[in-house]
Parts: structure tokens; C-alpha cells; sequence
């Protein structure tokens, strides 16, 4: 760019065209631009244009000459906001920091690999539970000196297969086919004839009562004296006579107390009406029912299976008011007598003639 103008002035001399005095005189020049000052330039007007390049370099390196100490003192305050790295706290937090955010990763990640079925129900629902909660429930079941009013006990009645079942269908239930293989009996309509049967039972005693679809949203965290779920049992040809009722509790409630006596309060006046064998033939179905997973842990919950569909047909869809008027004996049973199965004195209740069962176990306090 510069040697244009520079190589002709030589040439318009004339004088001294010596290569090496050029060749200073060009050096000359290149130290004169390289100094601050471009006042030794310019007499030159051709080199006005490079000039400018070096001028606006030499505005920058000017401001570190004027001004120091300010420019120190900014460039101080920003290294003293860096967090330094080799810091010892700087770097133990950081640890932790790291260490806290990858547990809590891991621990999520691996929340979604445990199968909720692997944890036992009663475990998770007891887990849930505080300890006023505990203490409240207790408390409920203590009786006051003064009789509770019948209308302050709720129970809750489940009418087997009734509404939709977990596919959003309606379930019937168990279902009885005739020889041209045509359904003509179905569990649902024997479950709801006997549940609409006890819960006009109860409600004329002036109990609160709740009767529950099979898949009934108010089940989950259900708080109740007592709870009945109301069914019918299979229709199937085993080939031989299949007879009796069962009860059944949540195989993870204990073996004692509350469920117990529910379970043996029903059976027992069940047995006493109608003419039929208890049976013991549980299924997963009934010691894992899907309620026992849902209703709150200090609800007591007992599975019925009336009758089976084939053999104790007659009974199940003639004896209706029998089926009911046994079962609900069996709820006044448990009801008036649960405090005793805790050891506390008896409340003195006897609304109808039902039976009570002798428990083995803890030994109870019959007052009578
Ligand atoms: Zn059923």
C-alpha cells in the first residue's frame, strides 16, 4: 500500500536514487508512524491513510496512561466477585452441592423402577399415618359415658360389582349361563338386592350409611365404624357340590382386634340365620381386595361371600330379607361391642338379639 507513494518521490528527485538511502529513508518513515505522534507524518501527504489506522490504535493505549489506578480498581473488584476456585470452603460447598443434586437424581430415577405392589399396603397407608391421627382413632373407639347416638356411627356398605369396574365396563360379577349358554343369573343383582336390603336396616336403626359401588371414588381414605363388602360367589360346574358363605379380612391387618372381631361378628350371626357352612376357602381376592389398599387404616373391612351362585342359588335370590337381616345382626354385633375387643368396659348397648363371638385372642372383657 505505502511503497506507491514513497518509490515516487525518489523517482522526482532524481538526485539520489541509491537503493540503500531508500531504503532508510523508507525506515525512517516506518519509525516515524510507529511513534505516538503522527505530526513527523504528515508533512508526507500520502501518508495521511495509514495514519488513521494508527491513530485509532493509539487511542485505546492512551486511557491505561491517564487512568490507572481506576481501571485497577474496577479490574480488583472484579476478581474479588469470581468466586476463587482453589478457595477451601468455595470448594467443600461445592461437594455438597454436587453430592445432595446427584442423590436426589439417583433416589427419583429409582423411584420409578419400585413396583408400588412390592411395598405391603398396610405398610404404606400405617407409614401415612401420624401419631395424633392414631391417637384420635383410638379415642373414637373409647366409649363415653353418655351412649353414642346411633346417627354418629357411619358404615359403609360395598354392593359388589356394582357401577363401573377398572376397565370402565359394567362387571357383573359372577354369572350363571343356562344349557343354551345364555346368561340368566348374575352376581351384581343378587349383591345389590341384599346391600339396598341392610342399608334400610341400618338407616331405620339410625345409623349414617354409606352404600359403595364396587369402585366407589369415596373408598380411598373411606373413614367408617365398619365396612362391608357384599358378594356372591362363583356360578361354575365343579363337577360336585360347592356350598357355604365365607368372610374374609385384609390378610395385612392383624389377627387381633377390630378386623377380627368385624370377621367373626358376621360369620357368626351369618352361620345363625342362614343354612349354610362357613367355608374358609379365601381367595387372593378377598384377602387383598382392592378396598383394603384404599380405605383408612383404622377402618375395619370385611369381605362377605354369601353363598355360592349354583348350589346355594335358592337361598341367595328367595331369602333376601333373611340374607339381610343376618348381616345386619352381624354389623350390630361388631358396633356395640368393638370397644370390648379393646379391653374397655361395655357400653351397655344391646339394640337386637345377635349373637357375640368368644375370641381366643387377646382375651376380651365380656362385661356379660
Ligand atoms: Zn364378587
Amino acid at each position: 500500500m505505502s511503497d506507491e507513494p514513497v518509490t515516487q518521490q525518489p523517482n522526482n528527485n532524481e538526485d539520489e536514487p541509491s537503493a540503500s538511502a531508500i531504503f532508510v529513508e523508507l525506515m525512517r518513515q516506518a519509525a516515524a508512524k510507529a511513534t505516538p505522534k503522527s505530526s513527523d507524518a504528515e508533512p508526507d501527504g500520502s501518508t495521511t491513510a495509514p495514519s488513521l489506522p494508527a491513530a485509532a490504535e493509539a487511542e485505546p493505549s492512551l486511557a491505561p496512561v491517564e487512568a490507572p489506578h481506576q481501571i485497577r480498581r474496577v479490574r480488583r473488584r472484579l476478581a474479588l466477585r469470581r468466586p476463587h476456585p482453589s478457595s477451601m470452603a468455595g470448594g467443600f460447598l461445592g461437594t455438597i452441592f454436587v453430592v445432595v443434586v446427584s442423590t436426589a437424581l439417583v433416589a427419583t430415577l429409582l423411584m420409578f423402577f419400585v413396583n408400588p405392589e412390592f411395598l405391603n399396603p398396610a405398610v404404606v397407608k400405617g407409614l401415612q399415618l401420624d401419631r395424633d391421627e392414631i391417637i384420635a382413632g383410638i379415642e373414637a373407639q373409647r366409649p363415653t359415658p353418655v351412649q353414642t347416638p346411633q346417627w354418629l356411627r357411619r358404615i359403609g356398605i360395598i354392593s359388589g360389582h356394582r357401577g363401573l369396574g377398572t376397565n370402565l365396563n359394567r362387571d357383573p360379577g359372577a354369572v350363571c349361563y343356562d344349557a343354551y349358554k345364555q346368561p340368566y343369573l348374575e352376581e351384581e343383582t343378587i349383591n345389590f338386592a341384599v346391600s339396598r336390603r341392610v342399608v334400610a336396616n341400618l338407616e331405620a336403626l339410625n345409623f349414617t350409611v354409606d352404600m359403595l359401588d364396587e369402585f366407589d371414588p369415596r373408598l380411598d381414605d373411606y373413614r367408617a365404624d365398619a365396612l362391608l363388602s357384599i358378594h356372591a360367589n362363583s356360578c361354575i360346574d365343579f363337577g360336585e357340590i360347592v356350598s357355604g358363605y365365607i368372610v374374609s379380612k385384609s390378610d395385612a391387618r392383624p389377627d387381633v382386634g377390630a378386623d377380627v372381631l368385624l370377621r367373626e361378628c358376621i360369620a357368626l350371626n351369618y352361620g345363625a340365620h342362614i343354612p349354610l357352612e362357613r367355608s374358609f376357602n379365601e381367595t387372593e381376592d378377598m384377602i387383598n381386595n382392592h378396598a383394603w389398599r384404599k380405605i383408612h387404616p383404622l377402618t375395619p373391612g370385611v369381605i362377605l361371600e354369601m353363598g355360592f351362585m349354583l348350589a346355594d342359588q335358592e337361598i341367595l335370590t328367595t331369602q333376601q330379607d333373611l340374607l339381610a337381616h343376618a348381616i345386619t345382626m352381624g354389623i350390630l354385633c361388631y358396633i356395640e361391642n368393638a370397644g370390648l375387643s379393646f379391653g374397655l368396659p361395655p357400653t351397655g348397648e344391646r339394640s337386637a338379639d345377635y349373637l357375640v363371638p368368644i375370641l381366643a385372642t387377646p382375651t376380651p372383657i365380656f362385661g356379660r
